[in-house]
């Protein structure tokens, strides 16, 4: 088959690679509708993570399956499934705790940027649509393998409730689909930190009531006058930097909550400014797997559309372009097809 390998920083390279087989019973392969390009993926192509030897990347998918291991028992050949970046069992406590990106069993799904995917653990990861999905449905179906679910997620993980005042700290694609999250879980005020009117844009139609373009402690400033000098109830964190982290503790309000999203980078922890006002935290690569269900009949009654996230469509061949146009910041997310 065709796919993807990252042999070095700013090196993607789009060509033949071995197919995908079933190695474990429990393993499903399935071939790709969509994928994407992740902002974690930026990373390795920044230089910030070691790159050994070429490898495959990408981690977001949807697909109809192509093949099941003996043991699979609850997908077939042919259906349309979505499932997380972390494949997980599903059956443990952990799992049952709604916790599956910290199954026991948990691995990886990777090398999604191409023709087919191998998926372990397919009975706990992945999740069927109802049917055959639109093709106009596909690119909202595919956020849920990953952005739409980990914007869920930090809402759900700052405890988001009907009538809160809600921050989201971060544009990219999981802090827009976190102001989606917040405003369908029923908060009254969503308030979006951007500076990008692109993004801004997006963000009020996803439901944000306030748009805040200052950062540091200009930003937390304008938050609390949009709270009536409090602080947010919850504040979503979808960066990872330090900055980010301090700018969204000290927008919340004492006794609130922040929830964390992005893979941190040289985050400290300001432990004295959280003793003294009683500020909760919760984060951790998001449980996708928990909100599938629920998410994919949201998408196909037409709750949430969260796919317009994605502000380019390129062919899975020109998948190093679609990497140059989100490390340059030229499009939000590329939805890729094979
Ligand atoms: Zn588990």
């Amino acid at each position: 088959m065709r796919g993807t390998l990252i042999h070095a920083p700013g090196d993607i390279r789009f060509g033949q690679v071995p197919d995908p087989e079933i190695v474990e019973p429990t393993d499903a392969i399935v071939r790709i509708a969509a994928t994407c390009v992740c902002g974690s993926d930026l990373w390795p192509y920044r230089g910030a993570s070691p790159i050994a030897e070429p490898r495959p990347i990408g981690h977001e998918y949807v697909g109809h399956v192509e093949s099941v291991g003996s043991e699979v028992a609850s997908v077939q050949p042919g259906q349309f499934v979505i499932g997380s970046f972390f494949a997980s069992d599903n059956t443990c406590p952990i799992c049952h705790a709604g916790y599956q990106t910290s199954c026991p069993n948990r691995q990886l799904v990777n090398g999604c940027q191409a023709e087919y995917v191998r998926v372990p653990l397919a009975d706990g990861t992945l999740v069927t649509t109802p049917d055959e999905p639109d093709a106009d449905m596909i690119p909202d179906l595919l956020t849920l393998s990953d952005v739409m679910g980990t914007g869920w997620f930090a809402a759900v993980a700052a405890e988001v409730k009907p009538g809160m005042t809600v921050a989201v700290v971060g544009d990219g694609a999981v802090g827009l689909c976190a102001v989606l999250a917040a405003r369908e879980l029923g908060a009254a005020q969503v308030i979006a930190m951007s500076r990008h009117s692109p993004r801004q844009k997006l963000a009020t139609e996803f439901g944000a009531t306030d748009i805040v373009t200052e950062r540091g402690d200009e930003g937390v400033e304008r938050v609390k006058e949009l709270t009536h000098g409090l602080g947010a109830d919850a504040v979503l964190e979808c960066v990872g930097t330090d900055q980010s982290m301090h700018q969204a503790v000290r927008s919340a309000r004492p006794g609130g909550n922040v929830s964390f999203v992005g893979v941190p980078h040289g985050v400290n922890l300001p432990i004295t400014e959280l003793f003294a006002t009683h500020i909760a935290l919760r984060g951790g690569p998001a449980p996708v797997r928990a909100f599938l269900p629920d998410l994919i009949d949201r998408v196909w009654h037409g709750a949430i559309a969260p796919g317009t996230v994605f502000d380019r469509t390129l062919p899975l061949d020109q998948v190093a372009d679609a990497y140059r146009a989100m490390d340059e910041r030229q499009a939000i997310k590329v939805l890729l097809q094979p």
